[in-house]
């Protein structure tokens, strides 16, 4: 790596990495460990051991009275709630050894303001558990001789438009948040919120640090954006199915989009795009294991491999229609999409042939819409045989390597047949940097070891 002695690292921590006092420890031993970490982007305090719920989704149920957790079925009042994020934070303070009298205060003012409705209400309620934590996790550093202070997104120009519970970061925060990389000390900015140029608090979607911390990193042109997370990496498979999988070294913006796109659970897939219009590497690091160096995610990599990943998503379903010559039927297959669209089911695949057609979708999406779904295809597009296939997995081998090879998909579909895993639909993707492969629900978990010992597990 080329050193420049301005250089900027955007880090972010996700709510495991700032759980409790002992996370938040090792979060300063990180940004210590480089003077270059100097904008420090921050969740709420997630799980520890013990929480039954992260502050977040607590902080949502005392804002819509009960209902968040209800909704999850889950029995969890406001009340309980409230107490649970005071507890939290009064123990993170007290095992920092910090004073946090007033922090409390401020917060139990915040937790029982009743001036707000609505989804502004919400809002507010869900930004406080960044809010809070920025401030203390500031505190933690200065106590510890780091020159930081907190930027809230009210201080440091944090502009977002749109819904409340969905706002984006206007791009004309970029010049104000570009000032970032001129100071001297350590910025900690809670991440998930901004306020709108009404001064109201919104919240970005679920997930939402991963966001502020990339437009910061864009903002600032910043040398790397490091998301610190509980994991080593982005592994080449799940490693709860497959041990010895490994964790990928480096992999382009192209195949984490395509590999999470189907099942990979890596982080917000938007706060990938600025920093990739930039040409800034993401490097997803585990702040339980600092000297592992992670993934990194680059804009180009040399492929040295056919397959560097494998997706697997669980419990599809598929839609198949047979009509004589729909085919030829110009405006078909958008009549079909357009009523997934109508009964708001997101398509993922549609593999079309003279006289029939499949669709495939998520089998939980289907719930509660589709007897309806049925009636609209039947009533328009009149179908000779309609039927819905459940319990599908999709595998999906990723790798630039594969572009011009088909060599990995003749492997797969042998190691499949050899293995007597039935194949119920596959297809290249246009890319042709990855296929997909539909097989059983019951028999997911053997095809992608099969998968994984033919395509990756040899290389
Ligand atoms: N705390 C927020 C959430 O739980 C945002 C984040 O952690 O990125 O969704």
């Amino acid at each position: 790596m080329i050193d420049n002695p301005d250089a900027v690292i955007v880090c972010k921590f996700g709510g495991s990495s700032v759980a409790n006092a002992a996370q938040i420890e090792k979060v300063r031993g990180i940004i210590q460990a480089d003077p270059r970490r100097r904008i420090v982007v921050v969740s709420a305090p997630g799980k520890a051991k013990g929480d039954r719920e992260k502050v977040t989704d607590h902080l949502i149920n005392i804002a819509t009275d009960g209902r968040h957790f209800h909704e999850m079925r889950k029995s969890i009042s406001a009340e309980e709630s409230r107490e649970a994020v005071l507890r939290k934070f009064t123990s993170i303070l007290h095992d920092l050894k910090l004073g946090g009298e007033p922090l409390l205060a401020r917060l139990r003012a915040d937790l029982s303001r009743d001036d707000l409705k609505g989804e502004p209400r919400i809002a507010f309620y869900a930004s406080r558990g960044e809010h809070y934590n920025a401030q203390l996790i500031a505190d933690h550093f200065r106590n510890h001789g780091l020159a930081a202070r907190v930027g809230l997104p009210e201080e440091i120009g944090l502009e977002v438009r749109g819904e409340p519970l969905d706002a984006k970061i206007g791009p004309e925060s970029h010049d104000r948040l570009a000032a970032l990389a001129d100071e001297e000390g350590i910025v900690v900015v809670p991440g998930f919120y901004g306020v709108s140029d009404e001064g109201e608090v919104a919240v970005m979607s679920r997930g939402g640090s991963d966001l502020t911390g990339g437009e910061l990193a864009y903002a600032v042109d910043a040398e790397v954006y490091e998301n610190w997370t509980d994991t080593n990496g982005i592994y080449e498979v799940d490693p709860r199915l497959i041990p010895e999988s490994r964790v990928i070294p480096r992999l382009t913006f192209k195949e984490i989009r395509l590999l999470s796109s189907k099942g990979f659970n890596v982080f917000h897939f938007d706060a990938m795009l600025n920093c990739k219009k930039r040409k800034i590497p993401i490097n997803i690091r585990n702040t339980n294991a600092p000297r592992e160096p992670g993934t990194l995610i680059l804009n180009e990599r040399v492929p040295e491999e056919g397959v560097v990943g494998i997706a697997k998503l669980d419990n599809m379903a598929y839609i198949y229609l047979e009509k004589d010559s729909l085919g030829d039927e110009i405006g078909f297959t958008a009549g079909l999409l357009t009523i997934f669209q109508e009964c708001g089911i997101n398509t993922y695949h549609y593999p079309t042939d003279k006289d029939d057609i499949a669709v495939l979708v998520h089998q939980d999406d289907l719930k509660g819409s589709i007897n309806e779904l049925r009636r609209r295809i039947e009533r328009r597009l009149n179908p000779d045989y309609m039927d819905v296939v459940y319990n599908q997995a999709i595998l999906t081998p990723v790798g630039l390597g594969m572009k011009g090879n088909s060599h990995p998909i003749v492997d797969a579909i042998t190691a499949l047949g050899e293995a007597r895993i039935p194949i119920k639909m596959m297809g290249q993707s246009p890319s042709q940097i990855c296929f997909h492969i539909a097989v059983p629900q019951t028999a997911a978990d053997a095809a992608i070891d099969v998968l994984y010992r033919r395509l990756i597990g040899m290389a």
